[in-house]
């Protein structure tokens, strides 16, 4: 019975993916008890607008071609698609996607938007991990509100780390490995050592997505980093401002150099939303949105300048977990969905890679 429902859930499409669920991966459960069936589906947006009328199609079919059946339940949750790379599944066996949250330079608030966007991503329900791998100051155990450092247990014979669990997210911070005040000059091979270390040594188990909190800049510490992460993609952070656009570009550059897609631009610091509700364009305007049509990416949000999202950071719970219902929020929400729907599309289209045609 199980079968026959999942050769019929071959046969249709997940609305936001046109792939049928089977394909995908996004068969969670067939529980068949007497004439009764429950099934739980992944989907790319848990706020899909026409959930009854695929719900009733599903149950149609079923009922169509499995008479017994009387009763079909059809519940859904996020689907991600696993990220298909051999390296990948060999150093983090369990994380379907590894994504760089990366700027050209410092002080755009990348590490600001990689704990709101890992924040955003776990209210929609997905499981995620971030690695704090910002050399120059691992600010994110800070803004999480964490003190203590991971403990070590035995996994498998062999010790592992085990991250730390705040808000539901899994973090690693470069930052542990260091005392505080301590000024470490850190080279390329000793930063790239620790994320290994991160990557192989720590217990991440299931997670659909690491995030990986990258030093600013595309110097050879960036380049080194960005080759040594089996990465889905990147994405990279910025400002309107044009000297934080021409960094942008180079930050893109780099990923395309190392042959990881750049998954979009998100533009922080857009605007000011003044008390009586208009916007004031501190650093200029459309920046963001000209960076990502020259480069034929998506660009997926635009943040306001928001000082519930500085008092927020620095109080240790990040606004996606304090406010998540505020202006701000919703835009972070916007970039978790956008950010899914991109890795989920760029995981079911065949590789692009450079200088080899694909003959379908
Ligand atoms: P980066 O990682 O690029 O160096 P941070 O994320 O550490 O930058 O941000 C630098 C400072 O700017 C922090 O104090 C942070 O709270 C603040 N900040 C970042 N983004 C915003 C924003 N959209 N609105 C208000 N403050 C912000």
């Amino acid at each position: 019975m199980e079968q026959k429902i999942k050769e019929i859930l071959s046969g249709i499409n997940e609305p936001f993916l046109n792939k049928d669920f089977v394909s995908l991966g996004f068969v969670y459960e067939i529980a068949v008890k007497g004439d009764n069936v429950k099934i739980r589906l992944g989907i790319t947006d848990t706020e899909y607008n026409a959930f009854p009328e695929l719900k009733n199609k599903i149950w149609g079919k079923i009922v169509e071609e499995i008479p017994e059946i009387k009763k079909v339940d059809v519940d859904f949750m996020l689907g991600i698609v696993n990220h298909d790379n051999k390296q990948k599944e060999h150093v983090l066996p369990g994380v379907k996607n590894t994504i760089a949250v990366a700027s050209g330079k410092g002080g755009v608030g990348k590490s600001t938007v990689a704990v709101n966007l890992a924040a955003a991503l776990t209210l929609e329900g997905a499981k995620v991990g971030l690695i704090d791998a910002d050399i120059y100051g691992p600010s994110i155990p800070m803004m999480l509100g964490i003190n203590e450092r991971p403990k070590v247990v035995k996994s498998g014979g062999v010790n592992k780390m085990l991250p730390i669990m705040q808000y539901g997210i899994k973090l690693m911070s470069i930052g542990f490995l260091v005392e505080d005040n301590s000024a470490i000059v850190w080279r390329g091979p000793m930063a790239s050592s620790a994320l290994k270390q991160f990557m192989s040594e720590v217990l991440w188990e299931d997670l659909d997505f690491l995030l990986f909190d990258m030093p600013p800049g595309t110097g050879d510490i960036q380049l080194t980093l960005s080759q040594t992460i089996p990465l889905t993609g990147s994405v990279v952070v910025t400002t309107p401002q044009e000297i934080s656009l021409s960094d942008a570009r180079k930050g893109h550059n780099m990923f395309e150099k190392v042959n990881v897609p750049n998954l979009g631009f998100i533009e922080n610091m857009s605007y000011y939303l003044q008390p009586d509700g208009t916007k004031e364009f501190i650093f200029g305007q459309g920046g963001g949105k000209k960076l990502a049509d020259e480069f034929n990416v998506k660009l997926l949000g635009e943040i306001p300048i928001d000082t519930e999202i500085r008092i927020t950071g620095d109080s240790g719970k990040p606004i996606m977990f304090s406010k998540p219902d505020s202006e701000s929020g919703k835009i972070f929400k916007a970039i978790a969905k956008n950010l899914i729907l991109e890795v989920n599309t760029k995981n079911i289209q065949p590789s692009k890679a450079k200088g080899i045609e694909i003959i379908v």
